[in-house]
């Protein structure tokens, strides 16, 4: 049966179905039709960018709010930081690890791949001479930025995470581009940690106010994605308008990227720390929990597949309840490892489209962001997007170049679902050997 989620997902295809083949259609007219190609070029200007813009400035509306509130959330409904067992300690040790070696290979494949670069140099030319003025804005940051924790690594870093004036760095200083995004997470986790020291009574009333906060966010998006099919297809029609079919062969070399990149970290990193950390078969793990890989597969919801994967990681793996009953639910909400690589992975696509060069030290940072980001994203389906905004924005890269991946997000997202909650498994039955082995 299909949910509204899969009858968006394929309205959205449909959309990029639409934008592209009208596209084609019209550029093979152009040399026939007099005077068709400027009228299409002023209906992509006047008409098609704002349609696709009032979708992208929805999404963009959220980013602060969101990010704020659900990092902060994440840390306030831990409870009590120093009241966190030996358990509690591992299990985030196995979180944070897993989703930065996710990373890591992502943006390891992304830098040999470069498909952002696989556009024939006149297409790149244009997409980069249409942002301009972005992008000389965006070189003349990136070569701060650059010299910055290369040159001065300590005051670079605290005038970074600690502004002077934090409101001033997050809001920005033009309508068009969202503020900087690293304070804003540093913020967030310091509410958080502070509210974990209140009396349990207020500590209950902030985490209220904060789900309230992001519950009030995650409606947002919900509206802006059910504009996403016109908005794809408009955004779509515009950029083959404008340059042609090109940009696909690119899209192509990123979607089957991240795929396999994807498929390496399930299968082979998974494996590796089963292997070391735990006395599993890995082919026997795989087998176990085909279900729960298909049901995030098929709902792209690491919070719809949690009662499967409860009850086949403790019926099938024979995890203790207790292990399972901590590590699952609190993997749903934070442990989002193909989420983290995917998040980089687009940031570096888009900033290779754009020719935005991200140093060595920019990518760790970048790192460093996806993975407390990935934190903050909810377990539905699309909820990266907004971050994924916020961490183009942090790096300069022009966040209306998401729009590029939108066709191809929801299978992405049935792919990173999938692994995220593999390694929320994967952590539930190593944490549960290390307490059998302490006990
Ligand atoms: N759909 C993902 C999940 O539920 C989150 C995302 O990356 O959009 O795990």
């Amino acid at each position: 049966m299909s949910t509204p989620a899969d009858r968006l997902a394929n309205r959205i295809f449909l959309g990029m179905i639409v934008g592209v083949t009208l596209g084609a259609l019209l550029r093979l007219l152009f040399p026939h039709v007099n005077g068709l190609e400027s009228l299409a070029k002023q209906t992509s200007i006047q008409l098609l960018d704002p349609l696709g813009r009032i979708f992208l400035r929805l999404l963009f509306l959220v980013v602060v709010p969101l990010v704020f509130a659900s990092l902060a959330l994440g840390v306030v409904q831990l409870g009590r930081l120093d009241r966190l067992g030996p358990m509690a300690g591992r299990t985030f040790a196995l979180f944070g690890l897993n989703m930065a070696i996710g990373v890591g290979l992502g943006l390891l494949v992304m830098n040999g791949v470069k498909p952002g670069t696989r556009l024939e140099p006149e297409t790149r030319e244009k997409i980069q001479a249409q942002f301009k003025g972005e992008v000389q804005k965006q070189e003349s940051r990136s070569a701060e930025v650059t010299a910055g924790p290369t040159q001065r690594p300590l005051p670079w870093l605290v005038d970074t995470f600690l502004p002077a004036n934090m409101l001033r760095a997050v809001v920005g200083d033009t309508t068009t581009r969202i503020g900087d995004v690293l304070p804003l997470i540093l913020f967030a986790l310091l509410i958080g940690a502070a509210g974990t020291t209140l009396p349990e009574a207020q500590r209950q009333s902030l985490q209220q106010l904060l789900e309230l906060l992001s519950g009030l966010m995650t409606r947002i998006v919900g509206w802006a994605l059910q504009l996403a099919p016109v908005a794809v297809a408009a955004m779509l029609l515009s950029t083959v308008i404008n340059l042609g079919l090109q940009f696909l062969i690119p899209l192509l070399w990123f979607t089957v990227s991240v795929l396999v990149v994807m498929a390496i970290h399930c299968f082979g990193t998974m494996s590796l720390l089963l292997r070391f950390l735990s006395s599993r078969s890995p082919v026997e793990f795989f087998r176990a929990i085909r279900t729960i890989l298909f049901t995030a597969f098929s709902t792209s919801s690491s919070n719809a597949t949690l009662p499967t994967s409860l009850q086949v990681t403790q019926e099938r793996l024979k995890v203790s309840a207790p292990v399972a009953g901590f590590v699952l639910p609190l993997g749903a909400t934070m442990n989002m490892s193909g989420t983290a690589l995917y998040e980089g992975c687009v940031v570096l696509f888009i900033a290779q489209v754009y020719g935005v060069d991200l140093s060595l030290s920019q990518q760790i940072i970048l790192l460093l962001l996806t993975v407390l980001s990935a934190v903050a994203v909810a377990g539905i389906p699309g909820a990266s997007l907004p971050l994924i905004i916020g961490l183009l924005a942090n790096f300069q890269i022009p966040a209306e170049g998401i729009g590029l991946i939108l066709g191809v997000d929801r299978l992405l997202d049935m792919a990173r679902t999938t692994l995220n909650v593999a390694a929320d498994v994967v952590t539930a039955v190593i944490v549960d050997e290390s307490e059998q082995r302490s006990q």
